[in-house]
């Protein structure tokens, strides 16, 4: 995109359902910053500069340049201000992997709103509520009516209630990386077709990874990362331990790994693969190292959590969306 010979490029950042981690990481650019403002204007960023969403309701259609909206939509506030800015903007970026993907948000997917409700605010060991209040998106009070966003029974991503131009993914992105898609804007360069993943690669983690593969891929049991002596060199699913690489796209600079830790998957799937989680589970199938059917259950038994683990960034963008809980449902009936 060239920038209007008149005047700056016109940016914005927004959080929908967001710890705030992917606010922070524009911030991660320090010095920068100077360098942005200097070609760019940041027109709306709730977290930095008091500006109300009347002012951006106001704003021609299409005249935000760049939007980056980070966060999952958790509630109609989060799809209100999503339907507004896209709206308002020439591109809009689902940035980070609540927006990408559902991030950790959408783990809540396991659940719903009702057996959410009824744990936060009934049965939460420092809550009493005899009467059993939720929040309610209208309440009535002498003053006149009183509103709060309705809190949705799923987590959805960004492309769930809105056209999306592009991806940056990451939990949170690498500063490095929204540099690098700043400046390919700012420099008018020929822009990667829409609906593309930017800042990340088409490889997988395993490809960009420094540790060393060997072809035993065989295990009897599974750890997790603390139960083990890492030897600090060896691909950490060779030791047992669960490293989503091979459903991951590299990067980031195998940021986890080089402090250790075995990858977690918020860059979400390659172009190559469908489903993260179901990625995983063939790579493990193919990984044990038993044919007695005892013996498997017992080693898969090893793996804590696995729906959790398989799409701790990834749920309500997976094959599965959610879980059907039909039991809880009747606990709450
Ligand atoms: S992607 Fe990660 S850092 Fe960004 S808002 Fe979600 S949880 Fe926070
Ligand atoms: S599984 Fe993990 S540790 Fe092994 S090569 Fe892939 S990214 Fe590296």
């Amino acid at each position: 995109m060239e920038k209007e010979e008149k005047g700056k490029l016109k940016l914005a950042v927004y959080w929908g359902a967001a710890c705030g981690g992917c606010c922070v990481s524009v911030l991660d650019v320090h010095e920068k910053l100077l360098d942005i403002v200097a070609v760019a204007d940041l027109v709306f960023w709730p977290i930095a500069l008091d500006i109300k969403y009347a002012d951006v309701q106001q704003m021609p259609d299409a005249s935000i340049d760049v939007c980056l909206f980070n966060g999952a939509i958790r509630n109609s506030e989060n799809e209100l201000m999503a339907v507004l800015l896209r709206q308002k903007s020439k591109i809009l970026v689902a940035y980070g992997s609540c927006a990408h993907m559902g991030g950790i948000p959408g783990l809540a997917n396991f659940s719903n709103r009702d057996a959410l409700f009824k744990r936060v605010y009934m049965d939460s060991e420092s809550t009493e509520n005899p009467e059993h209040i939720t929040p309610q998106p209208k309440y009535d009070v002498k003053e006149g009516e009183l509103e709060i966003p309705a809190f949705y029974n799923d987590v959805q991503t960004l492309r769930d209630v809105v056209c999306v131009d592009y991806y940056i993914p990451g939990c949170p992105p690498q500063s490095e990386r929204l540099l690098e898609v700043f400046q390919a804007i700012v420099s008018g360069a020929e822009l990667p077709s829409k609906e593309s993943v930017v800042g990340a690669l088409d490889k997988s983690q395993c490809d960009e990874c420094p540790r060393k593969k060997t072809d035993n891929k065989k295990v009897k049991q599974f750890f997790r990362p603390w139960e083990i002596e890492d030897d600090g060199e060896t691909c950490f699913l060779e030791q047992g331990v669960i490293c989503m690489g091979p459903a991951t796209r590299g990067g980031c600079g195998a940021r986890c790994i080089e402090g250790n830790a075995p990858c977690r998957g918020c860059y979400g799937p390659p172009p190559d693969v469908t489903d993260p989680g179901a990625k995983m589970m063939s790579a493990i199938a193919t990984m044990i190292d038993s044919n007695d059917e005892d013996e498997i259950n017992a080693i898969l038994d090893d793996i804590e959590d696995i729906a959790g683990t398989f799409y701790r960034f990834s749920l309500p963008s997976s094959i599965l969306r959610r879980k059907m809980i039909k039991k809880q449902l009747a606990e709450v009936e």
